[in-house]
């Protein structure tokens, strides 16, 4: 394929821009103190209200998904915090606290195990927490987190906030943030909103913002209490990337027209088509049943496939898949089937892949 040939990704972020919306990016750039940015952010901000079910606050920031990973444990964490770590991105969270001086404590699941809210339970009665942090979409290993059974524990202990990624979530599964009880919820722009990498989202809650006031040291560029006084007049503290914005302006527009819930549903079929590929072809998951991921299927490489032939072979009808995340490189790859992707461009790599092992 041409070295300038455009390459579907299915891989688990950054996944496909659509062209228009890459191109709603070359609008004319406008000051960001100016009344134009102001109606943007204006015009952006309750229409991401589908994205984290929320009524409440939502920050935009120019960051990737990890910037917002360290901003919740900033502001949110005065004392200690339990980080739930069953894969790659929870462990992250868990040294991203560390790495901000913060008391932290791992509670560990096996790697495509789920966190149960029994353990969680068990280890908030123990000791003395004020944040819980948990990833939705465990992107390492296709697992999807019971969240909303994790958020019924964590509010049993008022004083403890509940932190989480919904980083490879967001968009492509419904989040009902005040209704679950969420306090910060944050997302990337390069997964399932399928957008560019660059913007950092997130709903913040009431008791989130009272906790912030109260923890010292919340740094300068991801400042909850700054953010909020800046969004007040729709602004942001520092220059945010506009041309970003103009592009989630017009892709929250594209997702209003499928309909928030056509969009969910749709994930799940996507997730059904790969599904029954890997039934078919005699692989298996990595996540365990019940917990798998509607935006990204793990699979357990147990035919013993060569996925850099698989992908060299993907990559000449100008697709792309992805190998396991770490340390499960080869005995895994990721499918993800996340974003603006159809179920008919699922089901052509699906055959390309099927092609493949057939050779
Ligand atoms: N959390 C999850 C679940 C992820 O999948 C990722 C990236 O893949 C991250 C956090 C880090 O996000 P970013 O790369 O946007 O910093």
């Amino acid at each position: 394929m041409p070295s300038d040939a455009h390459l579907k990704l299915f891989i688990p972020g950054p996944v496909d821009v659509r062209p228009e919306i890459l191109a709603a990016q070359t609008a004319p750039m406008i000051g960001h103190r100016s009344p134009e940015y102001a109606d943007l952010q204006a015009r952006i901000v309750p229409k991401l209200r589908p994205l984290f079910g929320t009524a409440g606050r939502i920050f935009i920031v120019t960051a990737s998904g990890s910037g917002l990973q360290e901003a919740a444990v900033r502001n949110c964490v005065a004392r200690r915090c339990l980080c739930l770590v069953n894969g790659a991105f929870g462990e992250r969270w868990y040294q991203v606290a560390l790495a901000n001086g913060k008391q932290a404590d791992p509670l560990e699941a096996p790697w495509g195990r789920a966190i149960r809210p029994e353990q969680v339970d068990e280890r908030l009665r123990q000791g003395d927490y004020d944040a819980v942090t948990v990833v939705f979409n465990e992107t390492s290993t296709g697992l999807l987190n019971p969240l909303q059974e994790i958020a019924d524990v964590v509010r049993q202990y008022p004083g403890v906030l509940l932190l989480a990624d919904a980083v490879s979530a967001a968009a492509g599964i419904e989040i009902r943030a005040d209704e679950w009880g969420v306090d910060v919820c944050l997302t990337s722009s390069q997964k399932a909103l399928a957008l560019p990498p660059g913007l950092a989202l997130c709903s913040v809650s009431d008791r989130a913002m009272a906790r912030a006031e109260s923890v010292p040291h919340r740094g300068w560029y991801f400042d909850f209490l700054s953010y909020e006084k800046y969004a007040a007049k729709n602004h942001t503290p520092a220059t945010p990337a506009i041309s970003l914005m103009q592009a989630l302006d017009a892709q929250l527009d594209a997702i209003a027209a499928e309909g928030w819930g056509a969009r969910f549903a749709r994930h799940q079929r996507l997730m059904g088509q790969v599904h029954t590929w890997v039934e078919a072809r005699g692989f298996d998951y990595f996540a365990e049943a019940g917990y798998r991921s509607p935006t990204v299927t793990a699979v357990r490489n147990t035919r013993g496939v060569d996925v850099s032939a698989l992908n060299a072979c993907l990559r000449q009808r100008g697709m792309l898949i992805s190998d396991g995340y770490g340390r499960l490189k080869g005995d895994t790859f990721r499918i993800a089937h996340m974003g603006d992707v159809t179920e008919e461009e699922i089901s052509n790599l699906l055959e390309v892949m099927s092609e493949f092992l057939e050779e």
